[in-house]
């Protein structure tokens, strides 16, 4: 496969232009760079060439690097993983340190200027190549993202990135590009510093430059004799201040649980005292340290490879396209107003109904005040806030529906009222459109009752706020058919959100998960455990808010709410009596959390939290002993993994694959562990086994060992090696 063709021109300027055939994104693979080095080494040999522009044929620069790629360098080691892997990231630093230099080495000949010139989107490898040339072009594309996000998926830039970004800008100008994997527009690029020019024609530009370039332009700063790192080295006084702030930061973010921001840090730390090859060779010993880490691996194919075949369908029935295109959306509170300006923002015409005009035009409001506060950060623009809003039609009149291919019905939480709702829209719809509720605890098969179409009749279940929150959960009743469930999926596809798909059961998936990690933080607090620990231990093993905090935001008595459903559905077997007692005294003391101002925290008058709630130890004083850290998170993790491989082994979620996206997405699973089946791989069955056995011995039965785990311990075998092709735990068994 060409991925890259070399062309040069009557003036002698060599095009080198990628493009991955039949991809809309060009993706770095080895063999596309071998080819690029043996393009620029043919062009720096060639006498009629003067110079070299590097560029894309597509509509974007390049997206990154084909990740599958790492892996395959440290399976091609056999048993020496990180040499194989040092050994190709240094083949790689090769390469664009060839570029960079450009022929300089040779003294008879002299070097050449190299440009690039980007069109649109340059990512990852795609930022770090250009980063290599002598100056960087970019379209007035204000559509383009330019960056290096490889922190997001728990790596960092590897292939030079992080070295020459630092020694371009900075620490601390680099450090928001580097350690958050900030993304920007092209003018906010160059203004950063990080490429060099914004012009209408890039390559043009490129080309001009490298006509006119003289020797001293074609030489990297750091390899200048008296180079010195902007904003000072780290033994420079403000260099140093830089890197106090740096580690405090970076600690302060990943507590300690993301390997990749430490080692970046570090790699950039000890790279900033030696030459730039060295710190090269530094930079690289450390992409290997993090790529050796279970934890990167399980980032990778949860957020990246996962996460994208989850989006492209990989659970998706076989059925005929089913694009929405003119969506009911039926009540118009909170979710609803949610929905609908997701929908609209999608380019989906929008039915947005409630009981009174008044409340239907409230809900079409919130996505008004939405737009607007997207101008505001100029993130939207006034016309593309009345598009959004052209596309919503805000009513109390149910016949507005006809027409509509999807339902997605957000009225009251009561059986009844949905049921109402149900009969009254499907008497207006037509025989084929889809039916969907976004109830977050009445199972499926039951509302599906009111329906006279129940293959029709889906789970579509956002997560609040709906338009920040990543994941769609949908749930299958059991007379669900393909053409709900591929609906559900296509219009997930359409908003842009990541969805699951799981079979219908007392809350789900995401929500069965997490409401043991909330019980759980409630139960110790009975017990006398220091609130603080809780939250704490909560926090250093990556979630990101502790339960008590959680159950806050959420609200007391909707936990009060779900407690007593729970109970009055399981009667005797209801587990949660100690963590009843804590939470209706709270919610009898009027502590209902956030929206009262008071909870398991303090808050002041405007709303801001401050601190644990001292008056909880008057009622529930820490008992002297206070148990190991380590103990805390292992009841507080295995409360949410064990639910997992229970709703696994009980066919709710039929795809590890799901199970840990969803959980990441959902409820912000401990990222760095890749969810919770990445979790137990990392840490292995075995252990799993002895944990939970231990577990069961002091705190109970709800840490039971579920007979799969026992299974996988007894035959060495890990999740993914066993299901992580998306095999249902009921097939392949
Ligand atoms: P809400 O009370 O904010 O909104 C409900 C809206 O439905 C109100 O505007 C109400 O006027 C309207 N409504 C009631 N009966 C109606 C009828 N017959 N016809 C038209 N409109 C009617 O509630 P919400 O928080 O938006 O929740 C809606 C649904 O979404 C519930 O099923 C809830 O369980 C679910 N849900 C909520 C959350 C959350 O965090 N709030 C998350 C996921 C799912």
């Amino acid at each position: 496969m060409t991925d890259f063709t070399m062309k040069t021109d009557a003036d002698g300027v060599a095009i080198i232009t990628w493009d991955v055939p039949g991809k809309s994104m060009n993706v770095l693979s080895i063999a596309a760079l071998e080819q690029l080095i043996a393009h620029v080494e043919a062009a720096l040999a060639d006498d009629a060439v003067k110079g070299i522009v590097i560029t894309s044929a597509k509509a974007d620069f390049a997206g990154g690097m084909d990740l599958n790629v790492l892996a395959r360098m440290r399976e091609d080691a056999g048993d020496e993983p990180a040499r194989g892997l040092f050994e190709g990231i240094m083949q790689m630093h090769k390469a664009l340190r060839l570029i960079e230099r450009a022929g300089m080495d040779d003294k008879n000949k002299g070097g050449k200027p190299i440009a690039a010139a980007l069109p649109g989107t340059a990512l990852g490898i795609g930022l770090e190549i250009p980063l290599a040339c002598h100056r960087i072009f970019a379209a007035d594309n204000p559509k383009a993202k330019i960056g290096l996000p490889e922190i997001m998926v728990g790596i960092f830039p590897g292939a030079g990135g992080t070295t020459r970004l630092v020694r371009k800008l900075g620490v601390m100008t680099a450090s928001p590009f580097l350690l958050e994997g900030k993304l920007s527009d092209p003018q906010k690029a160059r203004a950063a510093g990080i490429i060099d020019e914004v012009v209408d024609d890039p390559v043009a530009a490129a080309k001009a430059w490298v006509l006119g370039a003289g020797d001293a332009d074609i030489v990297k700063p750091w390899d200048q004799k008296g180079y010195k790192l902007p904003g000072g080295a780290p033994y420079h006084p403000a260099g140093f201040m830089t890197f106090v702030g740096a580690s405090a930061m970076v600690h302060g973010k990943t507590k300690g649980v993301y390997p990749a921001a430490k080692a970046m840090l570090s790699a950039v730390y000890e790279g900033a005292m030696v030459p730039f090859d060295t710190a090269l060779k530094i930079e690289a010993r450390w992409f290997t340290n993090v790529l050796m880490n279970p934890s990167s691996s399980a980032m990778i194919r949860s957020l990246f490879i996962n996460k994208t075949a989850l989006e492209k369908g990989a659970n998706r029935p076989d059925a005929p396209d089913q694009t929405v295109k003119k969506v009911g959306v039926i009540g118009a509170g909170m979710m609803g107003a949610g929905i609908a300006l997701v929908s609209a923002q999608a380019g989906i015409e929008v039915v947005l109904v409630d009981a009174s005009q008044e409340a239907a035009e409230r809900g079409k409001s919130y996505t008004a005040d939405y737009m607007d506060k997207g101008i505001a950060r100029k993130k939207a623009t006034p016309e593309k806030k009345d598009a959004a809003l052209a596309r919503i039609t805000a009513t109390d009149d149910y016949q507005q529906l006809a027409g509509c291919d999807l339902i997605v019905e957000a009225v009251f939480e009561d059986p009844k009222v949905k049921a109402e709702v149900t009969a009254k829209v499907e008497a207006i719809v037509g025989p084929d459109c889809i039916f969907a509720t976004n109830t977050s605890t009445l199972p499926i098969t039951d509302l599906a009752r009111a329906s006279a179409r129940p293959e029709k009749f889906i789970g579509i279940h956002f997560f609040s706020p709906v338009e920040k929150m990543a994941l769609v959960e949908i749930i299958k009743g059991e007379q669900t058919g393909d053409a709900a469930v591929a609906k559900a999926l296509d219009f997930v596809r359409q908003i842009r959100k990541t969805p699951i798909v799981v079979n219908d059961a007392r809350f789900f998936y995401a929500n069965r998960c997490i409401i043991p990690y909330i019980n759980e933080g409630i139960r110790m607090v009975a017990e006398g455990v220091e609130p603080a620990l809780i939250e704490n231990a909560a926090k250093l093993v990556g979630m990101p808010l502790g339960p008590l905090q959680l159950v806050d935001e959420t609200s007391i008595d909707l936990g009060v709410k779900i407690a007593k459903a729970t109970r009055a559905a399981m009667g005797d077997a209801y587990p949660d009596g100690a963590v009843d007692e804590v939470l209706f005294w709270m919610a009898d003391q009027g502590r209902l959390g956030r929206k009262s101002k008071s909870g398991f925290y303090a808050y002041d008058d405007k709303g801001k939290r401050q601190g644990l709630w001292d008056g909880l130890a008057g009622k529930y004083p820490v008992a002297d002993t206070q148990p190991d850290l380590a103990e805390v998170q292992q009841r507080l993790l295995f409360a949410q993994v064990l639910e997992a491989v229970r709703a696994f082994e009980d066919g709710v979620l039929t795809d590890i694959r799901e199970g840990d996206v969803g959980a990441i997405l959902g409820w912000g699973f401990a990222p760095w562990s890749g969810g919770p089946f990445g979790w137990l791989d990392i840490i292995g069955a075995e252990r799993a086994v002895e944990f939970t056995e231990v577990l069961t011995a002091t705190h109970g039965d709800r840490f039971a060992t579920p007979q799969l785990l026992r299974d996988m311990a007894a035959a060495g075998d890990s999740f993914y090696e066993r299901f992580g092709d998306g095999a249902a735990m009921v097939q392949a068994a």
